[in-house]
């Protein structure tokens, strides 16, 4: 997408450079017609930051050159809120939103131009960047500037510590939508992360015998916490019975037991999005038990709002420590430890 804004006052972001990150002065964008600068308060450093900073978007510029990994460096962080700085200018359909209006940035920053941004599918934009992904400038900053049309205000009575879990729940709505999970009897979903344990909480909605599978036993007794069906992996049996496995890791190994639980036509939703590709999964199992794959990503905020605003989901269990701005880099350490899902980051008051 072409930004269209120039380089100005600096501000403090998170920066990942060659696989570190580091607390760093950066040029603040200038503000610019149809964008919206957003002064971050909260944001949540969770695995997507981590896959971020090992490569994640780099990678897949890499794979449409064929080049060397771009090693540019990058703001991460992709889930934020925060208040408007400076509201929209010269945008005559966007939404009215006035300085310190608080608001919720959605990470994918779509053109509103192309083919699929005109038919509805925005979220699959030709000019898609990811914030704090692919995008240069993420919300682990003081500031971020986004199109217009990629922030929400928060409602009344939701509070910021619970609102900048709408982007990862969105996740978590988009992977039960496209499992179907409704109409699937036996579903699991399978993984230890922030993501692993929201999808679960979404699914029981429309399926109480939505179970999470974890490897971790503090993964479990947050499902416990949660009131959740829960299962070691290692418990599991390999009988491939499940109709329906969502996996939220994105690793070659996760993939592949999501496979194996999974039976003959049964549908694996695959929501990990991991750095580190390829995979390698046994696809001939996949082809003769005629296993149908699904990919997911993020999906709208509107359902992950609702949800957070009625507290019909209650993220404040999943975070698992709070941190001060500078301490990002500590932070994405922490999440090496098991029963750490999100660390919840405190950019400016
Ligand atoms: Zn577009």
């Amino acid at each position: 997408m072409a930004h269209s804004v120039s380089a100005s006052p600096a501000m403090c972001a998170a920066v990942s450079s060659d696989g570190a990150v580091t607390m760093t002065m950066v040029p603040r964008a200038l503000h610019a017609d149809g964008f919206i600068t957003v002064r971050v308060t909260h944001a949540l450093v969770t695995p997507l930051e981590r896959e971020a900073a090992r490569g994640l978007g780099a990678n897949a510029q890499r794979s449409q050159t064929n080049d060397a990994p771009v090693r540019e460096p990058r703001v991460i962080g992709h889930a934020a809120c925060g208040v408007v700085e400076h509201a929209v200018t010269g945008a005559s359909n966007a939404t009215p939103l006035t300085r310190g209006t608080r608001v919720i940035v959605h990470p994918v920053l779509s053109c509103g131009a192309c083919d699929r941004c005109r038919s509805g599918l925005a979220l699959h934009c030709r000019a898609r960047n990811i914030l704090g992904v692919d995008a240069p400038r993420g919300a682990l900053a003081e500031y971020v500037t986004v199109p217009a049309a990629s922030v929400t205000p928060i409602p009344h009575g939701l509070d910021e510590e619970r609102a900048v879990f709408a982007a990862p729940l969105s996740r978590a709505i988009e992977a039960v939508r496209r499992g179907g999970v409704e109409k699937k009897t036996f579903a699991s979903i399978l993984g230890d992360d922030l993501v692993a344990i929201l999808t679960t909480l979404v699914a029981v909605e429309e399926n109480p015998l939505a179970r999470l599978v974890a490897a971790h036993d503090a993964t479990l007794s947050v499902a416990e916490q949660f009131g959740i069906r829960h299962r070691a992996l290692h418990e599991t049996g390999q009988r491939g019975d499940q109709e329906l496995v969502i996996e939220t890791t994105g690793s070659a190994e996760s993939i592949a037991s999501a496979a194996r639980m999974v039976r003959a036509r049964g549908h694996v939703v695959v929501a990990g999005i991991s750095a580190r590709a390829p995979v390698a999964v046994d696809l001939s199992h996949v082809a003769l038990d005629e296993i149908e794959i699904h990919g997911s990503g993020f999906g709208p905020l509107t359902g992950a709002i609702e949800r957070l605003a009625s507290r019909a989901i209650d993220p404040s269990p999943l975070i698992s420590r709070r941190l001060g701005f500078t301490d990002v880099p500590r932070a994405l350490t922490a999440l090496a430890e098991p029963g750490v899902f999100a660390v919840l980051v405190q950019v400016s008051r």
